[in-house]
């Protein structure tokens, strides 16, 4: 506790999953903004595996509080929110740890004081999107949360934020590791249906953004910057803008998204089944907004700009020490 010492009474955050793909970017933001960030760590820093130590260890040094405990675990989480006066709750658990936020529902639920929670989503809206499997079983266990929170009485926000800028690799679940293709494209379909495409960086403001704001109560969020949406075809050209060469370009099917998502290699085809979803049935795009539970970040946050795709393409070009000078057509 002697940690915490000094610090401000509001705006206590615990994020569980800091040491995950998404959750390494709200943390980032949290400690940034200032508040006081507590992490809810399994396995501690000397954890198997050492990216995810370094990664929380990087979080600690910028002041993050390493709390220990697993999300499954209703008397530790009880106690951990108590202890702490925490009054945000965000969850970035992994695809494979979905239902494991029932305990955590539970946990917020008796304690009373948690003033918002944010489950695990960070992508489409999981009531209007319906991908094939095995897709569709995760999204069905995040329906399940949602349900669980609304009836918990837990204030909460949802976080539809959809495609993390990156190469969209049907066959990779965590492209921002992975830069874009410097052999040929794989395009799916006939490349011209749009999606959203948010810098890791921009889903962390404006996650935390959404927190403090009473606009964001009990609402879905949705990220749709204008000025973040393309088709593949036209990634592909942007891509081809920054490396200064064209690359051939191979079309992915319908098919081949169909039959890799029903090869069922998990995650593999949980990405195949939602590349479908996106790039061949337009789930990002194919719905309106006109719920009253539906909220848009830019409408509510007109100054703040979006990173956009071409800045983080250019970022991407950057990285690549050794372009090939061959020049394909
Ligand atoms: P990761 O698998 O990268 O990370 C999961 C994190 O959750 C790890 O820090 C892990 O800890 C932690 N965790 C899992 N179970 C527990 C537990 N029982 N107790 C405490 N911590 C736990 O997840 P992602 O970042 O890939 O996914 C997070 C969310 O974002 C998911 O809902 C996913 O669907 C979504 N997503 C969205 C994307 C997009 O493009 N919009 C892209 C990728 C994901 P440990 O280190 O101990 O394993």
């Amino acid at each position: 506790e002697s940690a915490i010492s000094g610090v401000e009474e509001s705006g206590r955050t615990l994020i569980i999953g800091s040491s995950g793909f998404i959750g390494q970017f709200v943390a980032e933001v949290s400690l940034a903004s200032g508040r006081p960030t507590y992490l809810l760590v399994r396995g501690g820093r000397m954890s198997s595996c050492k990216a995810k130590a370094n990664a929380i260890m990087s979080l600690q040094e910028k002041g993050a509080i390493i709390l220990q405990g697993s999300l499954n675990d209703k008397a530790t989480m009880e106690k951990t929110l108590k202890e702490h006066k925490i009054e945000i709750v965000i969850s970035a658990v992994g695809g494979g740890s979905i239902l494991e936020q029932f305990v955590l529902v539970e946990a917020m639920k008796s304690v009373g004081t948690i003033k918002r929670f944010v489950p695990s989503e960070f992508g489409h809206d999981i009531d209007r999107a319906n991908p094939v499997e095995p897709g569709l079983a995760m999204y069905k266990e995040k329906r399940e949360v949602r349900r669980l929170v609304e009836g918990s009485g837990v204030p909460y926000t949802y976080i539809c934020c959809n495609s993390i800028m990156a190469w969209p690799y049907h066959d990779n679940t965590h492209p921002a590791d992975v830069l874009p293709p410097l052999d040929r494209f794989h395009i799916y379909g006939d490349g011209t249906v749009k999606a959203y495409f948010v810098a890791g960086s921009d889903i962390g403001k404006f996650t935390m953004k959404c927190l403090d704001d009473d606009r964001t109560l009990n609402k879905t969020v949705h990220f749709r910057p204008s000025t973040n949406l393309l088709s593949i075809n036209e990634l592909a050209s942007l891509w081809e803008e920054k490396i200064g060469f064209k690359l051939p370009r191979v079309t992915v099917t319908e098919d081949d998204l169909l039959s890799a998502a029903q090869d069922m290699v998990i995650p593999q085809s949980i990405v195949a089944a939602l590349t479908h979803d996106i790039f061949i049935k337009g789930c990002q795009v194919n719905y309106s907004l006109d719920e009253p539970s539906d909220v848009e970040v830019t409408s509510l946050y007109p100054d703040m700009p979006f990173k956009t795709v071409d800045e983080c393409f250019g970022d991407f070009a950057k990285k690549i020490a050794d372009v090939p000078k061959v020049v394909e057509d």
